[in-house]
Formats: structure tokens, sequence, C-alpha cells
């Protein structure tokens, strides 16, 4: 198949297009290096061996969405566009509204100009909210959210929902979906926490500024960029006092877009799909492992909690398996030896 990967020169878009390619699928990809940087897709281009047809453009922008997609009419669409710290959508609320609805809205209103009908969404076990009680399964309630980001993701979630919905009757009433009224197919698939870096250590997370996030933070830690952890509360409901997360190797992650574009590409309708391993770590935990991973242990300090973080998240992965046949298949071994295969290999990250 033909897949167009927004946001593909990214952290997830390109594992996934390493792994869209090797599975012998073509790629394409919009982005603007808003948060990202060429070199990813140049090297993307040399761990496969493959060409990646590679446009520069805000997806937004429905004038060139519109003739990037004519060129290409791919198969299946994959969003991974979209602004995504959580910390910067409370700064800037209408910056995020804007970037990922609009994105969303754009694809949606572009893909039904030229009859295209499959699409694949990035949404966050974040859509969970904070009363859901893990393991998170797809059918659960949307929650409240804590932030701007987490909204847009539950909005964009609807947005493709509903469209799909409306497509579904159109397609009914004209009684073929062959006369311009074609159904979608929407996979929308919730990630857990996705860390690590491809095998190889070519291609990894690059965050700009100061990480956010745990496992970039710790890495750059690793290679004196930083000079101490703050492990954000110790004194929460769980075995060692830290919250829990799902901590998913990105490969694995970009493993299962493979599946879910396949699948997507088959099938009419909207499935929720759940991202993750299933498997509860907690923040020291993945402290010990990398510093395992790297040979040296990881400073540390207990610091208060941090707003807006929940005790436990992770995902009951069984509908992934039965209705893609995927599974993570690495863990956080794994994913702290490569996470430092990457980092150490490339401190400055792109450096561009
Ligand atoms: P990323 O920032 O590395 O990748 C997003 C890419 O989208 C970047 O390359 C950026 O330049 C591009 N982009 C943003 N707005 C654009 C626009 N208007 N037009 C064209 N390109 C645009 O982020 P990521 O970690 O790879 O995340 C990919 C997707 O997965 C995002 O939608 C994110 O919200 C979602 N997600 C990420 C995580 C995570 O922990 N990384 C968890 C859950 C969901
Ligand atoms: N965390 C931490 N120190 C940091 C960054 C994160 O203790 O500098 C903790 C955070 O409180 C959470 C876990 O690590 O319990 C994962 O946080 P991250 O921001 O990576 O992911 P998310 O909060 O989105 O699950």
């Amino acid at each position: 198949m033909k897949a167009l990967l927004t946001g593909g020169a990214g952290y997830i878009g390109s594992h996934t297009a390493v792994a869209m390619l090797e599975a012998g699928h073509e790629v394409a990809v919009i982005d603007n290096y808003y948060n990202s940087s060429a070199e990813a897709i140049r090297r993307v281009e040399k761990i496969t061996g493959k060409n990646i047809n590679m446009y520069e453009a805000d997806v937004a922008d429905k004038d060139k969405l519109r003739d990037i997609l004519k060129t290409e009419m791919p198969d299946c669409i994959i969003h991974f566009a979209g602004l995504k710290a959580v910390g910067e959508s409370v700064e800037k609320p209408v910056e995020y509204y804007r970037n990922n609805i609009d994105t969303t809205l754009a694809l949606l209103e572009v893909m039904k100009e030229l009859g295209l009908t499959n699409i694949v969404f990035s949404s966050s076990a974040t859509v969970y909210g904070e009363d859901n009680v893990p393991p998170f399964t797809e059918d659960m309630p949307k929650g409240r959210c804590t932030n701007p980001y987490g909204w847009t993701k539950w909005m964009q979630e609807q947005i493709l929902t509903d469209a799909q919905l409306a497509s579904a009757s159109a397609a009914a009433a004209s009684g073929t979906d062959g006369d311009g009224a074609a159904e979608l197919s929407v996979v929308l698939l919730r990630y857990f926490n996705p860390v690590g870096a491809h095998e190889s250590g070519m291609i990894g997370e690059d965050p700009k500024g100061i990480p956010n996030n745990l496992m970039p933070y710790i890495s750059q830690l690793a290679v004196g960029r930083r000079d101490h952890l703050t492990v954000f509360g110790d004194d929460y409901d769980t075995p060692d006092g830290t919250c829990r997360r799902d901590y998913i190797h990105v490969m694995d992650l970009a493993e299962g877009h493979v599946k879910a574009a396949e699948y997507c590409a088959a099938h009419k309708g909207t499935e929720v799909i759940n991202l993750g391993t299933g498997e509860p770590y907690s923040v020291l935990d993945m402290v010990k492992a990398f510093g395992e991973a790297c040979g040296s242990p990881v400073r540390y300090e207990i610091g208060p909690r941090r707003a807006g973080d929940v005790q436990d998240s992770w995902a009951d992965a069984d509908k992934a398996k039965r209705l893609l046949g995927w599974e993570a298949s690495r863990g956080i071994r794994e994913i702290c030896r490569d996470a430092w295969k990457w980092q150490s290999g490339n401190p400055e990250g792109y450096g561009e």
C-alpha cells in the first residue's frame, strides 16, 4: 500500500516510516518541521535503503494539502502531525486547538473531495482521564482531560468518529460507495508511553528544549546535558510510591501502525485501539533499568508531585492482539538499551 504520514519527520512518525518501508509499503511524508528535522527522513532512507516522497508543508494549508494528496492518492493516511507538549498547551491553548483541530478538519475535507477514505489517527491514553481505573479498555467512557493538549485528542477522536458516521449514512443512502459517497475507515490509536529508539541508534527522540518527559530527560542526563532527575512524588499508593506507566518501545508502536494501516485499508467503520504493553512500571523501575543500560546509576532526588499527573496508567492490550494480531515484543531492557544507543551516539540529537 501507499501510506501518507503527516508529521512523519517526528519521533513516532519517523520510526513508523521505517516499519512501513520494511513491511514493503510505500511512504510519503508531509511535515512543516515545527518540531523535527529533515535529517530524520534522510536517516530513515539510510536505514531502509528506500526512498520517501517528502513534502515540507503545513497540513492545515488546504491548497497545498490538496495538491499533495492529489499527487500521492494514498491508500491510507496516518495522521501524526500535531503539537504535543502538555505544559506548553496550558500556556498556549489557542495555538494547540488551532493546529491540532485544523489539521484534522483540513484532512477530512480534502479526503472527501478526493474520495480518500482511510485514516489512522494518533490519539493518547490521556483521553481515559482521571476517573477510569487501569487497565484501560477501549470501551470505557472517555474521561475529563487535565490539559488542552488532552482535550485536542479527545475532540479529534470525536470529529473523526462523527465524520465516519456521516459518511456511512451517506454511503447507505446512495446505495453504493462508488458515486461520490464513500464510507470512511477510521482507526483511533491510543498510545500509552512511547519510548526508546530504533535499534540502529540512528533515529530517536529529539525534544526541543528541556525535556518534560521522563525517558528523554534521563537519556540527556546520562550524556551530561542535565544535572539530575527530579522524581515527581514518592507518596503515591504504589509499591515504591512512584507513578506507574505503560512504557512501549517506539518500534513496537511503529509495527502496531503497520498492522493498523493494513486493517484500516481493508475495513470500514471506526475502531479505537490501545497500543500499549499491558505492563506497568514505576518511575524508579525505569531509573534503575536505564542505569543498568548505560552503566552508571541515574542521579535523582525526590521532589513534589507534578500537577495533573495520574497515579497509574496502563493498557488492556487484548484488542490490538485480537483485531490486528499485534502485541509488543520488547521490554524495558530493550527500551533503555536503544534509548542509550541513540542518545550516546547523538548527544545533541539531530543537531539541526
Ligand atoms: P513529534 O512532535 O515528534 O511529531 C509531530 C510532527 O508533526 C513533528 O514533526 C512536527 O513538526 C509535525 N507537525 C506539527 N504540526 C504540523 C502541521 N500543522 N503541519 C505539518 N506538520 C506538523 O511528536 P511525536 O511524539 O512523534 O507524536 C506524534 C503524534 O502522536 C502526535 O499527534 C502526538 O500528539 C501523538 N502522541 C504522542 C505521544 C508521545 O508520548 N510521544 C503519546 C500519545 C500521542
Ligand atoms: N516524571 C518524573 N520526573 C520527570 C519527568 C517525569 O518523575 O522529570 C514522572 C512523571 O511524574 C510520570 C512519569 O515520570 O509519573 C512519566 O512521565 P512522562 O511525562 O514521561 O509521561 P506522562 O506523564 O505523559 O505519562
